[in-house]
Formats: structure tokens, C-alpha cells, sequence
């Protein structure tokens, strides 16, 4: 088309053209032998694009007819990475549920943002109404009585990490009321969060002037799960060599393998010692839909905060983020600006405005979807999740179990996460060590041979590359008690044994690949 020339699109053809193909995605996707990733390098995807509309926009962007912007829509979709195949077991989310999905679309095409009640008030009322079931599940809210108050026990926010920022911001306001205007008072603050616990501690105690140094690591058991003896050493030293504690951070479902800080011994401690507690539910929060698994958080309702995504374990598009507080009238004291063009106080439902209740000033209409998706899955379908998720689970530590020594278990593990190794035949069977703690009998990492370790901590990153490559399965390894392992997070609905089975046998295949190759 020459310079200046009005192009002519066929808007109209293009949005039904991707409303279409994205409905055929979410009623068929992908599954079984088709690719979890159709892998290509950096170079190969720039080449692919450049025979639609290219990747680059150029000097100059043109314009594209609705063939070329629906065939660049449908590479978008084959190079992506297919998380609702049930063989992507890489991470801590997976495929959305489809009802999130339109509830994400919904609220995308009524774009506006949850800050005041006079441009959302619908959504302000559904945050209520989300939060405080929420917050009743995490017994914050004694009784649910219907009514949807103005002020919520909580607030939608853009993420974990951001939900932890302003937890310890929260956590340190109370200690030091003035520090919202006056700044640091010189204290030496310390948190403390288990070495299993998220880096989200790290980058929070940076941004708030607490500096990393602030954030005490504290000693897990061999399953990853907070020793709650130790916590309370590491208090007594940090006040012993002149430090402010403020706040210490349980986890509930830590990101590797998935533990439960015990938070009855944790809440124990931290009020005798007058200290914030913060619960990162994340990723394990979502244990509390399920009356089979709520236990694993006994203790929360002891805590002043908890950070929950649902967007992991609950198939929420990203992101969809809670953070639940125990005194929500804390919320506008550290965090409000009263910027008088928006926060007017003689409008009408002022008192419902949610947007000085937190940092952020726009702010995404995440509840709407989490509202569509409960609506109609209900109490009982966000149960079923959870169970289905650690059944899937129990599967494949039953598997590894049941290997002949091919996998073996690297923690026992009783939640949603099984990290294992694989062990090739000339090793096998490598001794386990029976420890009566735990479910299963577990490999010991730092009794073996410098030599084996070295070998078997080379598998996974060869392994995971040619699944990776052939797209066979996406599975996720980090190094566990220094030893590199399969981190298996069962968490998609439509994830069945079969998938398990197939991934466990394309792990045993492409080891055995990787031997012949050494
Ligand atoms: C994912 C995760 C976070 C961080 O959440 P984001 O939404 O990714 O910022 C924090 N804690 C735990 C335990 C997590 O698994």
C-alpha cells in the first residue's frame, strides 16, 4: 500500500476471527500427543513471523489486512506455550478455566478500573462480596452475614510479590504508625521467612529500605516446611545483636515443594514475641476451597495478613491476587493519598471507594473473573480442584514408588508437588533412607558418592531440554538439598494418570537417551 493511503481493515472480521478461534481453543485444546510446546529458537520464531506481519514493528508500522493479522494470530497460538495441555506440569499454574477466561474478556471490554465505586460500581461490590468469603475461609471473617460492607477484610492486588510488599509495609506501619510520613526511624528491621519461603521477602525488604540483609533466613526440615525452633533462636539473636524484629512471613505451599509451614507454632511464637505475622498462601492457600486440605493451613486465622494467587492452583488468568489483612481499617491509614479530583469525600459512596485503600491507582478488575468462575463452579466444584490435584499427585508418587528404582523420591512430600530423580540403570536400585517422619522412604543426597551426585545432578537439565525440544512434556528441575530434580506440580484439571504415565515413561526414555550420549 503506498504512503498515506487509508488503509481499510476489516476490524470486525478480525475481532470475531480471534473471538472464534480462541472459543475452538478452550473447548479443544491441546492434549495427549499433541505438542506441549511447539519449540523453535529466537531466530526461527523471527523467521516464522516474517511470512505474516513480522515481529518488529520497524520505522514505520504498516498496516495489515485481517488475513495476514489472523495468520500472525494463529502463530501467536502455535508457538505459545500450550499450558492447558495436561503434560505441562513446568510450574505453578497451568491452563485457565475457560468461564476466567471470558470473565477476563468481559472485563477487558468494559474497561475500567476497580479504584472508586463511581466507575466500577459493580466490580467494588463483588471485591466485597470475593473478599469476604475469602477472608471467612481464612477465618479472618467470623460469620458471612450477606451484607457487603464498605471496607472489605482485603484488596485485589497485581500479584504474590506485590501482596507481600505491602503486607511487611503494613507489618511495619503498626510497629511504627509515623512511617508513612516520617520515613525510617533508624531501627534496624528484620523479617523472617524460611529458606524455602518466595524471593518476593528479598525484593520487598529492597524496595522498602529494610535491604535484603533484613530478611533472616530461617532453617527448614528436610521437606521444606519452617522449624519452628529455630525461628524462634533466630529471634532471640537478631534481638540480642541490636535488630528490630517486625514481622515473620509462614509459608503455606512453598513454591518447590510444595510445604506447610505449621502456623499454629508459628502464630505461637510470633505473639509472644509481638511480631506481624504474614501468611504467603500463594500457592497453597487454595488448600482452604478444599474440606479435605484446609487443615495444612491450621493457623491462619492466628495471622494479620495472608497473600493467596488465585491464578495458580485456581486456573484464574493472570493475575488474580488477594491480600486479606485482619484489621482492614489499617488499610487506609498507611496506604491513603486522599487525592481530592478522585477520592472525593461529598460524592456519592465515597465510603466504598477501594482506591486509597492501596498503592496502586488504576487498578485491573481481576475479581470479575474469580466472581463468573465460583458463581458457576460453585463452593463444591473449588473443592473438587484441590482433591483432584493431590490425587493427581498421590498417582505419581504411587509411580515413583513403584519405579524399580528408576525414579526415586528426593522429599516425601504430601501435597501437590512430587520431586523425584531419575536414576539410570547402572545406579539403580540407589539406597533409600526410611525415615519414619515421612510418608515415603527418601533418596539422602549428602550421603551419596561425589561422583553419582555430580552424574545424576546432570540428567535433568539434558532431560527437560529434549522433552523441551520435542515437546513431549514441559516439567520444571531445580536443585533440592543440592542435587538437581523433577519438580512435578500436579495442578491442571484436566491432568489423568495417563498423562502421568506418559510423562513419567518420555522422562525414563530421554534418560536413557542422554546416557547413550555421554
Ligand atoms: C508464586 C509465588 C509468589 C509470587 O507470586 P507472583 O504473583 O508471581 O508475584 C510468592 N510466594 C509463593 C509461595 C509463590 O509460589
Amino acid at each position: 500500500m503506498s504512503p498515506g493511503a487509508r488503509a481499510s481493515v476489516d476490524e470486525q472480521a478480525i475481532v470475531e476471527g480471534v473471538i472464534q478461534r480462541v472459543s475452538d481453543y478452550l473447548t479443544d485444546p491441546p492434549r495427549g500427543s499433541d505438542p506441549v510446546i511447539s519449540y523453535a529458537s529466537p531466530s526461527a520464531l523471527a523467521q516464522a513471523f516474517a511470512t505474516t506481519v513480522g515481529l518488529a514493528l520497524g520505522d514505520r508500522a504498516a498496516v495489515h489486512n485481517e488475513a495476514d493479522v489472523l495468520a500472525a494470530v494463529e502463530q501467536v497460538i502455535d508457538y505459545s506455550m500450550q499450558t492447558s495441555h495436561p503434560r505441562f506440569v513446568n510450574q505453578n499454574f497451568a491452563g485457565p478455566d475457560p468461564i476466567s477466561v471470558v470473565g477476563d474478556w468481559l472485563g477487558a471490554a468494559l474497561n475500567t478500573t476497580g479504584a472508586t465505586f463511581e466507575v466500577a460500581p459493580v466490580f467494588t461490590l463483588m471485591e466485597s462480596a470475593v473478599l469476604d468469603k475469602l477472608g471467612h475461609l481464612a477465618g479472618y471473617v467470623t460469620s458471612l452475614s450477606g451484607e457487603l460492607p464498605p471496607v472489605p477484610p482485603g484488596l485485589f492486588c497485581s500479584g504474590g510479590s506485590m501482596g507481600t510488599l505491602l503486607a511487611l509495609q503494613l507489618a511495619r506501619h503498626r510497629r511504627q504508625p509515623d512511617v508513612t510520613t516520617k520515613g525510617a526511624n533508624g531501627d534496624r528491621l528484620v523479617l523472617f521467612v524460611s529458606e524455602s519461603g518466595h524471593y518476593a521477602a528479598l525484593k520487598s525488604a529492597a524496595l522498602l529500605g529494610i535491604g535484603t540483609d533484613g530478611v533472616v533466613k530461617v532453617k527448614t526440615d528436610h521437606e521444606g516446611a519452617m522449624v519452628p525452633d529455630a525461628l524462634d533462636g533466630a529471634i532471640g539473636e537478631a534481638l540480642a545483636a541490636g535488630y528490630t524484629p517486625f514481622a515473620v512471613i509462614g509459608t503455606a505451599g512453598t513454591t518447590v515443594t510444595s510445604a506447610f509451614d505449621d502456623l499454629d507454632a508459628i502464630a505461637d511464637i510470633c505473639e509472644s514475641r509481638g511480631l506481624w505475622l504474614h501468611v504467603d498462601g500463594c500457592y497453597g492457600g487454595s488448600a482452604m476451597f478444599s474440606p479435605a486440605h484446609a487443615w495444612r493451613l491450621r493457623g491462619v486465622e492466628r495471622s494479620d495478613s495472608c497473600v493467596w494467587n488465585l491464578h495458580k492452583m485456581m486456573g484464574m488468568t493472570q493475575q488474580c491476587t488477594v491480600l486479606l489483612v485482619k484489621n482492614p481499617e489499617q488499610l487506609a491509614a498507611c496506604f491513603a493519598s486522599r487525592a481530592d479530583y478522585l477520592f472525593q469525600t461529598d460524592k456519592l459512596h465515597g465510603e466504598y471507594d477501594s482506591g486509597d485503600r492501596t498503592f496502586q491507582c488504576a487498578r485491573r478488575i481481576d475479581v470479575l473473573k474469580l466472581w463468573l468462575t465460583w458463581k458457576v463452579r460453585g463452593d463444591d466444584g473449588f473443592a473438587a480442584r484441590i482433591d483432584h490435584a493431590v490425587a493427581m499427585a498421590d498417582h505419581t508418587r504411587g509411580r515413583v514408588a513403584a519405579s524399580d528404582g528408576a525414579f526415586v523420591p528426593v522429599v516425601s512430600g504430601t501435597f501437590t508437588n512430587v520431586v523425584f530423580a531419575w536414576i539410570p540403570p547402572h545406579l539403580r536400585p540407589l539406597a533409600l533412607t526410611p525415615a519414619h517422619d515421612l510418608e515415603l522412604p527418601v533418596l539422602d543426597v549428602s550421603v551419596l558418592d561425589a561422583d553419582i551426585r555430580a552424574e545424576l545432578h546432570g540428567y535433568p537439565p539434558v532431560i527437560k531440554a529434549s522433552m523441551q525440544v520435542a515437546g513431549s512434556g514441559m516439567i520444571g528441575f531445580q536443585p533440592v538439598h543440592g542435587l538437581n530434580t523433577f519438580r512435578m506440580i500436579c495442578m491442571s484439571p484436566t491432568l489423568q494418570p495417563s498423562d502421568v504415565d506418559a510423562l513419567l515413561d518420555t522422562i525414563n526414555t530421554a534418560g536413557h537417551d542422554a546416557l547413550t550420549a555421554r
